[in-house]
């Protein structure tokens, strides 16, 4: 007999949560990280999000964001030229990310999960190897071992003056210049935050399009938004080469179309993606598959080819995104007892938590035109919106995207909504209500009857909806086609 119902490899959000519902579920669960606290002294769960990515991000986001605000001042009130603390800056953060790892802890051994300190490797299925001595046996297995960072021969990291993400969330003093390689989500939010800081920041990305994949037009919007944040943008950028010349010093070279250049800096973060953290982890011969990018391979229910082997997360295909890793976890969870339990992957949505914030959900009119998909859209500016003006926050746009279907009680078609696309303050919250709309299948005249209390900022979105609908109430109507096959 094995020794536990289900060993989960990896507690990060994907992890800790299929372990979590798997004890719920009344399967006993054994979840092994390897993972230790920054200070080095004890076990710390919570992954990548918790310890070194998501939250720690979003605490230096936040605080860097009340720092840039009191620089700006306020015409009405005086206030004394601030100066940024960064080692009480990274308490704060330290400790916000204690409290949260220490929390899964408690719901791990609150809900019965037995939690191990230690690097795993599946072995075969069905049976793990901890610390490359002690074997553990379960009857199902679910690797969530995540993601690291990727690196490029240009410019190795050396924990110094060339920094990975997670070096990047703890440097001792805003460097006075800092280059950034790749206009990713890591490379936009940690540039928001030394920029915000006082760094002179300069992003290089490779790709000539800013984030591709979202609607030009909030793309554009937000890359000019960044940029006037401090936010120094290039496209089409090849980094040739990275060479410290001293303590406080990285020369950087890159291409950009024909010109060539090289400028130092005093740090260089490069945040070119992650790639799944398989390293040692599989055993030769345990069966598993990847593929070309070293991703497990699974089906749409997280499971692999062989047989009681499950693999979620930032391992597996799709966004590296810690929701998705959670509901992947939930998932399988619930299909090793018995449920039949399936995730909505096209409605997952993603933000980028720059400010203003950049969200997305569902499709844009250029994936509907490319499907050749008859859509159109509605749209709203947060110039228009009066709590968002009375916040200061009248920066950015709401894009909602409808496909017509038939209206059973009339004989205008109705438009369901298949995506949206935010740029703007508090885009996060906003995203979340178009998606909650489009799980319930909702058609833009749902939100249009909907009451919005005002002022709310969440009024974008009706009146785009309105827009969609064709009754749009608080802007001239356009005469608008839809978007071409
Ligand atoms: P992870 O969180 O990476 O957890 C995997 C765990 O497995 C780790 O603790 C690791 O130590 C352990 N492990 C690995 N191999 C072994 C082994 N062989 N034995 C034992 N233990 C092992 N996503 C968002 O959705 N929103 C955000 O705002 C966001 N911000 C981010 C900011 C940064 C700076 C970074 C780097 C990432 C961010 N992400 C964000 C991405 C998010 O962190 C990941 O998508 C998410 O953590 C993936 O969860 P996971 O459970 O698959 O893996
Ligand atoms: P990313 O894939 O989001 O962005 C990497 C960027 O680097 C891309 O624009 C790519 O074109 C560019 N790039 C790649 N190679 C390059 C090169 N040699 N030179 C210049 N540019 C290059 O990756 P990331 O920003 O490193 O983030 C890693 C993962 O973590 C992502 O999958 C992301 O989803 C996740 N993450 C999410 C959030 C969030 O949800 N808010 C925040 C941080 C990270």
């Amino acid at each position: 007999m094995a020794d536990w119902q289900v060993a989960v490899i990896g507690a990060g959000p994907g992890g800790y949560a299929a372990a979590i519902r798997c004890a719920q579920l009344g399967l006993k669960t054994v979840c092994i990280d390897e993972r230790l606290s920054t200070d080095g002294k004890q076990p710390s769960l919570g992954g990548t999000c918790l310890n070194i990515g998501c939250i720690p991000s979003k605490v230096l986001l936040e605080d860097s964001l009340q720092y840039s605000r009191l620089k700006e001042g306020h015409p009405a009130f005086k206030v004394r030229a601030p100066a940024p603390n960064i080692a009480k800056l990274m308490e704060r953060k330290n400790k916000v990310v204690e409290g949260l790892c220490k929390g899964v802890a408690q719901l791990c051994s609150g809900n019965g999960v037995e939690c191990i300190y230690g690097r795993a490797q599946l072995l075969a299925p069905g049976q793990i190897q901890l610390d490359g001595k002690t074997d553990i046996t379960a009857e199902h297995i679910i690797m969530a071992p995540g993601s690291v960072p990727v690196e490029i021969p240009a410019a190795p990291f050396n924990g110094k003056q060339i920094l990975d993400s997670t070096a990047a969330l703890s440097l001792p003093a805003v460097p006075s210049t800092l280059a950034i390689i790749g206009a990713g989500a890591i490379g936009l939010e940690l540039g928001s935050v030394w920029a915000r800081l006082g760094a002179k920041v300069q992003v290089l990305e490779a790709l000539e399009d800013f984030l591709p994949m979202l609607d030009r037009e909030v793309a554009r919007q937000a890359q000019r938004a960044l940029a006037s944040h401090g936010l120094d943008i290039q496209l089409g950028c090849r980094v040739t080469a990275a060479a410290v010349e001293g303590e406080r010093s990285v020369q950087v070279s890159w291409q950009q179309g024909d010109a060539t250049h090289a400028e130092s800096f005093e740090r260089l973060i490069v945040a070119v993606g992650r790639r799944p953290a398989t390293e040692g982890l599989l055993a030769t011969g345990c069966g598993l598959q990847t593929d070309d990018k070293g991703m497990i391979v699974v089906d749409d229910y997280c499971a692999t080819a062989v047989p009681n082997v499950w693999a979620v997360g930032d391992v597996v295909r799709g966004p590296m995104l810690a929701h998705k890793a959670t509901e992947e976890g939930v998932m399988v969870a619930e299909r090793i007892a018995g449920e039949a339990a399936q995730i909505n992957y096209p409605l997952i949505p993603a933000v980028i938590y720059t400010h203003p914030e950049i969200a997305t959900v569902g499709q844009t009119e250029t994936d509907c035109a490319a499907a050749g998909v008859d859509c159109s859209s509605g749209r709203f500016s947060f110039a228009a919106n009066g709590r968002a003006l009375a916040s200061g926050e009248g920066e950015g746009m709401v894009k909602l995207v409808g496909c017509p279907v038939p209206n059973p009680e009339g004989s205008k078609a109705e438009m369901r909504i298949v995506g949206a696309q935010v740029v703007g303050s508090g885009a996060a919250e906003l995203i979340q209500q178009v998606a909650i709309a489009m799980e319930f299948g909702a058609v833009a005249e749902d939100l249009a009857l909907t009451t919005f209390s005002h002022p709310s900022v969440s009024e974008v979105l009706h009146e785009a909806a309105l827009d969609l609908a064709g009754r749009p109430l608080h802007q001239i109507k356009k005469k608008r086609g839809r978007a071409k096959k």
